[in-house]
């Protein structure tokens, strides 16, 4: 067969292929078949309001000031929760690992973050960047504990139930 005829083809092929999918899952809303692909890997939807407002979720210059006085609960977490600005740093900016953030998040109250926001100096909204977590982490199955051992703690140090 001429090269030229098998791309139409293949072209023609993938077309009808195409309009039959459309035809066929017509009923399904984009968001729904999102999910149904992406929910496992822990990607929910984000609206157009949540995205405009993550460009103020990036804005820490990792000063460490919001680690000040967090040493009580981070040794309470047993490893889990290891100060805001790792979560803002790191524990925040990728959704997959926002089961894990949340439930990083669980050790410190909404309270304490209003204090935070009060002294950082970049004016990193703490609070928000909880409840986006913890709502994309609800959205995904929840916040996930970590197992009753993590190796690399110390002997004697478990995680928290
Ligand atoms: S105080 Fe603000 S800028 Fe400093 S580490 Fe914490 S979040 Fe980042």
């Amino acid at each position: 067969m001429p090269p030229r005829l098998k791309a139409i083809l293949l072209l023609a092929l993938y077309l009808l292929k195409t309009i039959g999918r459309r035809l066929f899952t017509r009923h399904k809303s984009g968001i729904a078949l999102f999910r149904k692909h992406y929910d496992a890997d822990g990607l929910p939807p984000v609206t157009p309001a949540e995205r405009a407002a993550m460009p103020d979720f990036s804005r820490c210059i990792a000063c460490g000031l919001c680690d000040r006085g967090e040493g009580a609960r981070i040794a309470a977490s047993g490893g889990a929760y290891r100060g805001v600005m790792a979560l803002v740093l790191a524990g925040s900016r990728s959704m997959p690992d926002y089961r894990a953030a949340a439930y990083s998040f669980s050790f410190v109250t909404d309270d304490v973050l209003a204090e935070k926001e009060r002294i950082c100096p970049t004016q990193v909204p703490f609070r928000a960047i909880a409840r986006f977590v913890r709502e994309k982490a609800t959205a995904v199955g929840g916040p996930l504990p970590l197992p009753p051992r993590i190796e690399s703690l110390p002997p004697g140090v478990t995680s928290p139930k």
